[in-house]
């Protein structure tokens, strides 16, 4: 059982060590004088083991990254394997076999012809170069007015410069408004939005409207959409009908407008296909790929694009190619990882055994879908989510520290409680996971 409340001597040495000089993200750091930092020492599967010997079920993914759970042998095994190989060499102007079989591999296994790769360490850097890829894009096709982006309200892409000026949460972004770019936050096709009695495919569809109005006024001087497909995640894990994507595609296509997919989140089967994409049957221009591409392991994001972008930077000019850089693009190490997690889907039934794993999990969560304080219970793939009726202050770290007593590692998004589990939950933890999240409901007191 947890001990966390009496605090023993381990974790205060953590404690104090690690708020002297380590400055935590997304995070008050003054919190921390009542919420104690929970020091994890080793992860096996499902569980993290903190100094104390406790442990707690990541069932969030450690924020989305992880896949196929922590210490996963497979992937340990080649990354210690690259290592005594070689560790890391810049990609200009050589080349290595990771980064050409991982890439080989992404073209062959998304869709359309996304097939040229650019890679960088995260998700924020994987924006940046999708929005920058597609400005020079247009530049070099004489376009010079499509120098604007447009994404969805709610959405979130990041939050360096250029990534957080098409994100829309306000909490990441009123206070640095003045350093970003303006950016259109078209209407969300977040089906919690709908009028009562409305589909989500009718909602939808009234969304891809007001793409297609902002579009017809502002194409010519906008050089792409950006948007999360079928899940805004970070604003509280927004589901939407698939048929907005076809939609967008379309408006994209008459208006020449690019059409940027940020996968980052739900790329790699958390929406129950491969790719988010594919449940409209569409192409983008650009494909932003991150978290669980390594299963979560090392940092590694990649931007795919299609024939036509690329062959529009190959040219005799020098400052016709696209010249943005990253130290460590296409880290072997990285790339070993992400061909390790691609070896998994292929020899495990990946997608058929979550379908299995989701219609187990539904059937176990009827109690918490059913429950009064619970709103909005919805799925998507391998995500959960709902909103609690709940007046408690702080509600989100409320529910953290409420969790970690319960052995469950959950972090909600305001008064969205989320679960997004590394693929290799069983029947026995999702029953663990539902009952501990019950425990809490039914302990709130507001
Ligand atoms: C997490 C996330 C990002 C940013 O990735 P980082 O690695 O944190 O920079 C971008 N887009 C989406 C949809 C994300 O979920």
């Amino acid at each position: 059982m947890s001990n966390r409340d009496s605090n023993t001597s381990t974790t205060s040495a953590f404690q104090q060590r690690s708020l002297k000089t380590v400055w935590h993200p997304c995070t008050q750091m003054k919190q921390h004088e009542t919420f104690p930092l929970v020091p994890i020492v080793r992860g096996d599967g499902i569980w993290l083991f903190d100094a104390d010997g406790n442990k707690y079920m990541d069932a969030i993914g450690s924020w989305w990254v992880n896949l196929f759970g922590h210490a996963n042998p497979q992937i340990g095994a080649a990354i210690k394997d690259q290592l005594d190989r070689i560790e890391h060499i810049m990609l200009a102007g050589f080349t290595h076999e990771p980064v050409i079989a991982l890439s080989e591999r992404l073209a062959a296994m998304t869709p359309g012809d996304l097939g040229h790769c650019f890679y960088a360490s995260d998700g924020a850097s994987a924006t940046e170069i999708a929005l920058k890829m597609s400005f020079h894009y247009w530049q070099l096709a004489g376009k010079t007015d499509k120098t604007r982006f447009v994404s969805l309200q709610n959405d979130y892409h990041g939050e360096t410069l250029g990534a957080l000026s098409v994100t829309d949460v306000a909490i990441f972004k009123t206070t640095y408004a003045p350093l970003l770019r303006p950016c259109t936050h078209v209407m969300t096709p977040d089906w919690r939005y709908a009028e009562q009695g409305e589909s989500a495919e009718d909602y939808a569809l009234r969304a891809a409207a007001a793409l297609e109005a902002h579009l017809a006024r502002h194409h010519a001087e906008t050089a792409a959409l950006i948007i999360e497909p079928l899940i805004q995640g970070a604003t509280g894990m927004g589901m939407y009908h698939p048929v907005y994507l076809e939609r967008a595609r379309e408006i994209c296509d008459r208006y020449q407008v690019h059409l940027i997919a940020d996968e980052i989140a739900v790329g790699f089967g958390r929406t129950g296909t491969l790719f988010a994409c594919e449940q409209a049957n569409i192409t983008p221009d650009f494909l932003c790929l991150g978290k669980g591409l390594s299963g979560g392991y090392l940092p590694l994001s990649v931007v795919l694009t299609t024939d036509s972008v690329y062959e529009r930077f190959y040219d005799d000019h020098s400052a016709h190619a696209f010249l943005h850089s990253h130290t460590h693009t296409g880290n072997a190490l990285a790339c070993r990882a992400a061909l390790a997690v691609l070896d998994i889907f292929e020899q495990g039934n990946i997608l058929e055994n979550n379908s299995t794993r989701a219609q187990y999990f539904n059937t176990a969560a009827a109690a918490l879908s059913s429950h009064p304080r619970v709103r909005h219970f919805r799925n998507c793939g391998m995500i959960w989510a709902f909103e609690v009726d709940t007046g408690i202050e702080h509600f989100s770290q409320h529910f953290f520290q409420a969790g970690l007593k319960e052995r469950l590692l959950l972090r909600p998004l305001g008064k969205t409680v989320y679960f997004m589990p590394p693929y290799i939950i069983t029947d026995t933890e999702i029953d663990l996971l539902v009952d501990g999240t019950l425990h809490i409901l039914n302990s709130l007191n507001e």
